[in-house]
């Protein structure tokens, strides 16, 4: 049998390599070494059939020296701890690459939601948070949509939550809906993200966006607005895959009409005008820009190799392992990591937080704007980074800014 993946240890590997190359106090590192926390729920469902059926769920808080634990709650059959806790590392390393005054956690629940029945995944979401309930809080642990949760679960899980606390709570969840102290603009932040970081990288690296040609694999809450915003922005969407197959067309595909087909179908498949293409076929597709918008794991040492696309960035976490990551390197493609590239949907649970304690809300041209702001600012941090350095490439240049926030933070509490 083939050993289990070990997405902890390669975020710890990661955070080695930039602690070398900035000579990073070995006090810091050991204090990042573990997740402060990591709770283990069993959380009992009475299934519509009247039968019991017990789920698996995690919250792990990775660190919280720049301020409360933030992370999405992820629903998926391969939710794990381990993964779990890679993902609540990401968060930290996320928060601070976006200078935002917030910690890292992140959740999971085993389950395939798509098996769940309306009322089954409300009681599983509202005995979820019932379960962590302990540990979170507006000023302790905020937390948000992640892959298979939506603006309707985090709906249910401030009304839980509230319940248990006898008062509205509107600032324990970001990503809710606008009428329960949503923000503007938060459903289509992590794409908005995506945008600008291609746009200041194209600046930076020379890319001309007018006609560059993008794949997308996903075609969920990110990589359906990255592909709206970069088609925007000139750029031309020739494939999109999600879990069902996927599409093709040289010319560019419309993704607000791509968009009306897969809400009416279920999927991208079939989309008029275009021929099918599978997910192995996208991360192969001569092209600008590929795209991975879906879940972690999918460039790999097997077909890395094949990537003829001239930039990766990261709308998903982890999409790239160590091994994939070597090779794209050796053959010149350029990797925008995750941390910086999808830091766009943290940051609009940022403002939304903000905007629940002010009780006062903003609209979507500022949303828009403040967001356009925090994320050209870290892409120029990490640009720096990286410009500074020899031997050092954008992911480990993230890294590096992410853990000078750290431990100047550690150090001005006296952690260190
Ligand atoms: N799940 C998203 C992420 O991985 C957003 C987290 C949040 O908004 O707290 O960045």
């Amino acid at each position: 049998m083939s050993q289990p993946y070990r997405h902890y240890e390669v975020v710890s590997q990661l955070v080695q390599k930039a602690a070398a190359a900035m000579k990073l106090d070995p006090r810091v590192k050991e204090l990042l070494r573990e997740p402060m926390r990591t709770l283990k729920v069993s959380i009992p469902v009475k299934m519509d059939d009247g039968s019991i059926r017990v789920f698996q769920g995690f919250r792990c808080q990775h660190n919280n020296v720049l301020g409360p634990f933030k992370g999405g709650i992820r629903f998926h059959p391969e939710a794990d701890e381990d993964e779990v806790k890679a993902l609540a590392a990401l968060m930290t390393y996320k928060c601070a690459v976006v200078g935002l005054p917030y910690g890292g956690a992140k959740g999971g629940v085993l389950c395939d939601p798509r098996e769940l029945s309306e009322g089954e995944l409300e009681r599983l979401s509202r005995g979820f948070i019932r379960a962590i309930a302990p540990i979170i809080g507006p000023e302790q642990d905020i937390p948000a949509p992640d892959v298979n949760t939506n603006a309707k679960i985090m709906g249910w899980f401030v009304d839980e939550y509230s319940v248990l606390r006898g008062s509205y709570q509107r600032g324990v969840v970001t990503g809710k809906p606008i009428g329960l102290g949503g923000s503007e603009g938060r459903d289509g932040a992590t794409g908005r993200g995506v945008m600008y970081v291609i746009r200041e990288a194209a600046a930076a690296f020379g890319l001309e966006l007018r006609g560059a040609t993008i794949a997308v694999q996903g075609f969920g809450n990110v990589g359906s607005y990255a592909a709206k915003f970069l088609h925007d922005l000139g750029c031309k969407i020739i494939a999109v895959t999600d879990i069902f197959g996927g599409v093709y067309c040289k010319d560019g595909i419309d993704p607000y009409s791509l968009k009306e087909h897969e809400m009416r179908t279920g999927s991208v498949k079939d989309f008029p005008g275009t021929t099918p293409v599978s997910n192995e076929e996208l991360l192969a597709l001569e092209c600008d820009i590929l795209i991975p918008a879906a879940l972690g794991n999918q460039l790999t040492g097997k077909n890395a190799g094949s990537v003829k696309a001239k930039w990766v960035v990261e709308a998903a976490n982890g999409p790239t392992t160590p091994e994939a990551d070597e090779i794209l390197k050796e053959k010149g493609v350029l990797v925008i990591p995750d941390i910086l590239a999808n830091a766009g949907g943290v940051t609009v649970s940022y403002f939304e937080w903000v905007q629940n304690n002010y009780n006062y809300y903003w609209s979507a041209e500022e949303v828009d704007q403040r967001l356009e702001r925090i994320m050209v600012d870290a892409f120029q941090a990490v640009y720096k980074a990286y410009a500074e350095r020899e031997e050092v490439d954008l992911r480990v240049a993230a890294y590096v800014v992410a853990l000078e926030r750290l431990a100047a933070a550690m150090k001005a509490r006296g952690w260190v």
